[in-house]
């Protein structure tokens, strides 16, 4: 076993000291939305569950990306999120992130989702890009989850409304630079998910 992968204790973060960083340019910032990032997709879910997220791994393993997603896990008590990479076993513990902007333990779906999307992952980093998405519809794309059949978003059928004002809205906006094709065929996409509720 080499040095790397050795059993030791996943290093712990304390999430207030990232929120600073948030805006930064280089690997501190990209680190900090990373670790914002996990906490969004911890919190948009049950305590307990273990989400296989659409959040890419950064590290690079031998300079090769790592094709490793990661995967997430929350407990309330104490509030602690844990994270690893099942590709290269990158991992880390994240505290103190409750009532952070990045906590959306508040809107959490506590109803089963009625409809479920798959998009192709290009097709996700567009939705990921949004800064501007309501509540609801950030619930969705943070909750999202890895499939090997392309990412799965689920929700309710009232989110995926409001994530598709929010696409509207989106395409409307003279500033955004989402190609008008891929948000035309997300935009089908969960409309059909959406017509297709349980
Ligand atoms: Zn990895």
């Amino acid at each position: 076993m080499d040095r790397e992968k050795a059993p030791v204790a996943a290093p712990a973060v304390e999430f207030a000291d990232c929120l600073p960083l948030m805006l930064a340019s280089g690997p501190a910032g990209l680190r900090a939305r990373m670790l914002g990032r996990i906490v969004s997709a911890a919190t948009s879910v049950h305590a307990g569950v273990t989400t296989h997220t659409a959040i890419r791994c950064r590290r690079r393993p031998l300079r090769k990306a790592c094709i490793g997603h990661l995967v997430v896990r929350r407990q309330d008590l104490p509030a602690v999120v844990q994270w690893g990479c099942p590709e290269c076993r990158d991992r880390g513990l994240i505290r103190g992130f409750r009532n952070t902007p990045q906590d959306l333990s508040r809107h959490a779906c506590l109803f089963e989702p009625e409809c479920e999307v798959l998009l192709e992952e290009s097709e996700y980093r567009t939705l990921e890009g949004i800064l501007t998405l309501q509540a609801p519809a950030e619930r969705v794309v943070m909750a999202a989850t890895y499939t090997p059949f392309g990412i799965r978003l689920a929700g309710r059928r009232t989110e995926l409304d409001t994530l598709l004002d929010d696409l509207f809205a989106a395409g409307k906006d003279p500033e955004s630079d989402i190609p008008r094709e891929t948000l035309d065929r997300v935009v089908l996409t969960i409309d059909r998910g959406r017509r297709h509720a349980r």
